[in-house]
């Protein structure tokens, strides 16, 4: 029966495709496409994790049946019982070989995608000692996964290709193949992290929804900058779908729709069409200039959070990068044999490899920005997430993370600077808001300077700019003006903490409000300042990628957008059909609205 769920909109387009339910486990798990040949390998790789899980708790049961009463309550010898009875059902193993031979799910994707299914068969339960199994069951798999985690796939590198690439190679273009293994996939989950999805960057899905997160939360961003469709705050979504169902993602409107009939599937089809021919046309203006029709020149800047990601700022025709955001550099390293925090070299090279990519243009390189909601790691998640009484938003985030460690810092300045004599790199700090950080700030940045000099090692002029992010920030702007180079203003956090609404949570996501007069005032006085003193300023948050604001954002002032290089297009379209000379009135209405909704 066709249903349909409302959420947030946060990445344009129409997907159409089959569910993917992503079981929340606590173990990061890889999804990638096996090749038909690896099949058998990765069967007998599920089943070395699964007799290895048998070995450990036959031999635990031993152990236990050796101890007295006291030693090992009776519970445990029950507990043991119910996990070798879980490991050993058929219904387990066979599921999961049914994903793996005819969906050529890697093995750890298989098992939970299984663990989903035979967890939802356990909910719908009467019987209350059945339905508390479900918990076993998970214990179960996980100790699998743990155990295949120890084990390198042999197969993983040659499997690693994605599926998109296969149906390129193959020339498929036909979204609605009724074979199982060519057709789209839309991952469907509660929640992910920012790093879940820098996972699934390179990875097969035509679309994702989630039952929580706002429209600028970083997993929303990480989405955008996918440029696939998707949709947050979905609410119960991944309760109410099951595993295959078909999709459509409407991102334009932020609607998901289950089961469709075969009218509104074909409606949905015209529209995807529609748009791409949409994105057919704007391409065209990939290296024309962007320049108002009253001859404003209007820079527009990328948006990335990997080296890589270059080379879609280039193919969108960006003309630098206004904000590398360095911390996937930093985040889930865990349980990949990688030290837990990038070194000096590392880094470097990152940081080269995305002045290499970007041939010459600038690169604003922003200073790690971990905390809140970007966690270092699964770790670092789940201890957030069980203390109660941390508000990390408001924690130890950004630059606060960086001055607590300075050799953490150093290294990252050093790597940055050392980048710099290939290229033309900027320097950008998240999140300052008090004079003692700032000086603090530079101190460390000339420390990390005079270290190299020490060794000899060359960097370039690098331009030293703060995020204006915080409400006291914008509100000091002339002390920030003094210290920096440029500003840039961080539209997501302004807005968070200017109207006290979690960027994060879909529960106040109506309220997270860019048009609130409070907000417009400080970023026209930021823009307004900056350019007064004669120095650069640019919007770097999701207003920057916000075709319905970019007018406003030129009306009061705004020469330098960057945003993910998925929406420069279709802001550069709407700058060519601008004459800002005939925008003040309007921009100051709207500024001196009490509701300036109603303007825009
Ligand atoms: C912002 O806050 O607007 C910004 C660009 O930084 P981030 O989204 O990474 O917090
Ligand atoms: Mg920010």
């Amino acid at each position: 029966m066709t249903f349909s769920v409302r959420g947030l909109a946060v990445a344009q387009g129409i997907a159409i495709g089959r569910a993917v339910l992503i079981a929340s486990s606590r173990i990061d798990v890889a999804h990638y496409f096996i090749e038909a040949s690896d099949v058998e390998a990765e069967i007998a790789r599920m089943g070395a994790g699964r007799d290895a899980v048998i070995d450990e708790l036959g031999r635990l049961q031993h152990s236990v049946s050796q101890m007295s009463r006291k030693e090992a309550p009776h519970e445990l010898a029950a507990m043991l019982d119910v996990h070798l009875m879980l490991l050993q059902d058929e219904m387990l193993s066979d599921g999961v070989n049914h994903w793996i031979t005819d969906r050529l799910y890697n093995a750890e994707w298989a098992l939970t995608t299984q663990l989903e299914l035979i967890s939802r068969q356990f909910d719908d339960m009467e019987d209350a000692y059945l339905r508390e199994r479900k918990a076993d069951l998970e214990q179960v798999v996980e100790r699998i996964l743990r155990h295949m985690q120890g084990v390198v796939s042999p197969i993983v590198d040659s499997a690693k290709r994605t599926k998109r690439e296969s149906k390129q190679r193959n020339g498929q273009q036909d979204l609605l193949l009724d074979d199982t293994i060519d057709v789209p996939l839309i991952l469907v989950a509660h929640d992910l992290s920012p790093a879940d999805m820098m996972q699934f960057k390179q990875s097969v899905f035509a679309g994702f929804v989630t039952d929580v997160g706002g429209k600028t939360s970083h997993t929303a961003i990480v989405a955008r900058s996918m440029n696939i469709p998707a949709v947050v705050g979905a609410r119960a979504a991944s309760t109410l779908m099951r595993q295959d169902d078909w999709v459509i993602i409407d991102g334009d409107a932020g609607v998901v729709i289950v089961d469709p009939s075969p009218i509104i599937l074909a409606e949905y089809g015209f529209k995807q069409r529609q748009g791409e021919l949409e994105r057919g046309r704007l391409a065209r203006l990939r290296n024309t200039p962007a320049v108002t029709m009253d001859g404003e020149k209007i820079e527009l800047l990328a948006n990335i959070e990997q080296p890589d990601d270059a080379v879609a700022a280039l193919k969108a025709g960006a003309v630098g990068v206004g904000l590398f955001r360095s911390e996937f550099l930093f985040m889930s390293r865990d349980g990949k044999g990688l030290s837990r925090l990038p070194n000096e070299e590392e880094q470097f090279q990152a940081y080269k490899r995305a002045v290499d990519g970007m041939q010459g243009l600038p690169v604003t390189i922003r200073t790690v920005d971990i905390g809140a909601d970007k966690p270092l790691d699964r770790q670092d998640r789940l201890e957030k997430a069980q203390d109660t009484q941390l508000n990390p938003a408001l924690g130890l985030r950004a630059i606060r993370w960086s001055l607590v460690d300075p050799g953490m810092f150093l290294t990252q300045l050093r790597a940055i600077l050392r980048a710099s004599s290939f290229g033309q790199i900027k320097l950008l700090i998240p999140m300052l808001c008090a004079v003692g950080e700032i000086r603090q700030t530079l101190a460390l940045i000339q420390q990390a300077k005079t270290e190299l000099d020490a060794q000899g090692v060359a960097y370039g002029d690098v331009k030293i700019g703060a995020m204006i992010e915080i409400p006291a920030a914008a509100l000091m702007l002339p002390t920030f003006l003094k210290y920096f180079d440029f500003l840039s203003i961080g539209t997501n956090d302004l807005i968070q903490y200017t109207l006290a609404i979690d960027r994060a949570d879909e529960a106040v996501a109506h309220m997270y409000d860019p048009l609130h007069p409070a907000v417009l005032h400080l970023i026209a006085n930021t823009i307004r300042q900056s350019r007064l003193q004669g120095k650069d300023v640019s919007v770097c948050g999701e207003m920057a990628g916000d075709v319905g604001l970019t007018r406003l954002l030129l009306g009061m002032g705004l020469r330098c957008f960057s945003m993910h290089p998925a929406q420069i297009l279709t802001v550069k379209q709407q700058i060519l059909r601008t004459d800002t000379s005939k925008l003040q009135d309007w921009v100051q209405q709207v500024l001196t609205s009490e509701n300036p909704a109603e303007f825009v």
